[in-house]
């Protein structure tokens, strides 16, 4: 393909015709509305394995509005790739790898420079995030120079006894979150913060913590932003509001997760918008 008609048109006033074949709308997409949806997932697309009616085609409208997505969770215990495949598989949304980060990655980006031995209290996702940054991995209270904590299905008091032990021992406490519960298949569920909290416990010290709202996860955000307004959209008022709150990005809560009323919005965090449902979303925010 010759770029010699282009070329000309930039330089030469006497040239400035389209060639036949050019689509004027993409010649001038530069010029088109753009912003950004930091889209929460359990409680906004999904509860548990259920997916939040309409919410795939609420995302493709903001997509069409100028909206890009992407979806950030404090949900350590999957891959990226396993999110992804969850948001199309019950969400109905294609996405793609990249536009999933998860708390799990914030944990590892901590410490990505020391790379020190890690001792890790959770699930698969923070195994895979320490890998692919190529940090160790330990079961020794002893060698371990950090312990990783999110919702580990398998905790055990072996597992809080080691964690503790590693972290007396002068090992960093980071937790992927601390939220208590989350919402699922038959209700609410303890979280990564209760299991967090036994591990603060026993061993006196209060972790670092990687996820929403905290600095780590914003900066993961924020590397990945397009140009434009940023609007967190989420239904947990402590994390999704709070992060908003913090980097002073436009919030909107859903009412089909953890808050389902306004009360249940604390002082200080007020959203710019509350919507019933994602399905309402589209209609309320633009790009800009
Ligand atoms: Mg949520």
């Amino acid at each position: 393909m010759s770029y010699g008609g282009l070329v000309e048109a930039a330089t030469s006033s006497a040239k400035q015709v389209p060639r036949k074949g050019v689509n004027m709308s993409e010649v001038v997409a530069g010029d088109r509305r753009q912003g950004n949806v930091v889209c929460d997932l359990d409680g906004v697309i999904y509860r548990g394995s259920t997916a939040i009616e309409g919410a795939a085609d609420a995302l493709r409208q903001l997509e069409s509005k100028g909206f890009t997505i992407l979806f950030v969770t404090n949900n350590s215990t999957e891959t990226v790739e396993a999110t992804a495949s969850k948001v199309a598989e019950i969400g109905g949304y294609e996405a793609s790898v990249d536009q999933i980060l998860g708390s799990a990655e914030a944990a590892a980006s901590i410490l990505e420079s020391d790379k020190p031995d890690t001792m890790v209290v959770g699930g698969r996702g923070i195994v895979e995030a320490l890998s692919a940054r190529s940090i160790p991995m330990t079961d020794d209270p002893s060698s371990a120079r950090a312990v990783v904590v999110g919702l580990d299905r398998e905790f055990s008091y072996t597992k809080l006894d080691a964690a503790a032990a590693a972290i007396r021992n002068g090992a960093r406490f980071i937790a992927t979150n601390t939220d208590i519960t989350f919402p699922g298949a038959g209700g609410i569920h303890p979280g990564a913060g209760a299991i967090v909290a036994a591990i603060e416990a026993a061993s006196g010290v209060r972790p670092l913590v990687a996820g929403k709202p905290h600095s780590a996860i914003r900066t993961l955000i924020k590397e990945r932003l397009k140009p434009g307004p940023v609007w967190v959209v989420g239904d947990r008022p402590e994390t999704d509001l709070a992060m908003a709150r913090a980097e002073r990005w436009h919030a909107a809560l859903v009412l089909t997760g953890i808050a389902t009323s306004e009360k249940d919005v604390p002082k200080g965090l007020e959203p710019d918008v509350i919507v019933e449902s994602i399905v309402n979303l589209p209609e309320r925010i633009d790009p800009a």
